[in-house]
């Protein structure tokens, strides 16, 4: 019975080659906005390694008015070449939308902005990340404790930008780029895979009542950053990784 079955299985592959037998056209499932549906963490390592892509592209979309500052736009892409390999370099862009002119936006308006705003995608040997800025608040704040900016997939980003507007500058509180800054590249270390949310840990370091996050809290990666409670401290400086987080980063392909 086998050489049976397998002598029909030489005939059936000899009529295929016969009528053009072709590799069937598999879609590379790393790029275009299929690899842009992925959650937070998930590529970690293709941003970190040079091993799948060998460039980085930073596409930052924000609403009229909330132009980041050039603090951000220095810091984001020389964060970027500190910690990841990229031989071929980290670029940026940085375009205008329009305000929407919204106080509060959902978790899924904000999803459906990236759809309508993002240019770039994975391509070729570039990796893409995306960072959007709102002119509004996230609907789920609170006042006592609410939320700057967010991860929300493997490579988007958003920061509320009426938010940091509100909470920057003046008394006791901390200059804007610091701020946005900060938590920018908190966001950024989510992407990453910071904390223990698709890098793996070297060392056992996440926040036992704040997952996915550092348990040292003067990192980059503390739970507060992110939030109101960053007030608590008044950044005067942008913070960094502790060693703890630097490692996972370089054990995952980081440089
Ligand atoms: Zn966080
Ligand atoms: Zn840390």
């Amino acid at each position: 019975m086998r050489s049976i079955s397998n002598s029909i299985y030489v005939l059936a592959c000899l009529g295929l080659l016969l009528y053009g037998c072709e590799e069937p056209v598999r879609e590379d499932p790393f790029v275009g906005m299929g690899a842009a549906r992925w959650d937070v963490g998930k590529s970690a390592n293709f941003l970190l390694s040079d091993d799948r892509f060998t460039k980085l592209e930073l596409e930052i979309a924000y609403m009229e008015g909330f132009r980041p500052t050039d603090v951000l736009l220095e810091e984001m892409v020389g964060f970027l070449e500190e910690v990841t390999f990229k031989p071929e370099g980290v670029v940026l862009t940085l375009r205008e939308i329009p305000a929407e002119g919204e106080e509060f936006y959902s978790a899924e308006a904000i999803a459906s902005l990236e759809d309508q705003y993002r240019q770039s995608y994975n391509e070729g040997n570039t990796v893409s990340v995306f960072l959007l800025v709102v002119d509004g608040n996230f609907m789920q704040d609170e006042t006592e404790f609410f939320t700057i900016g967010a991860a929300y997939r493997n490579t988007s980003m958003v920061l509320f930008g009426k938010r940091i507007m509100e909470s920057s500058g003046g008394f006791r509180r901390p200059p804007r780029g610091i701020l946005e800054t900060t938590v920018a590249l908190h966001e950024l270390g989510h992407l990453l895979g910071l904390v223990n949310v698709g890098t793996e840990m070297v060392t056992p370091h996440e926040d036992e009542e704040q997952e996915f996050h550092c348990d040292e809290e003067t990192c980059l990666m503390y739970w507060t950053v992110e939030t109101s409670n960053v007030f608590l401290f008044v950044p005067q400086t942008i913070r960094t990784l502790d060693a703890n987080c630097r490692n996972d980063l370089r054990a995952n392909g980081g440089r």
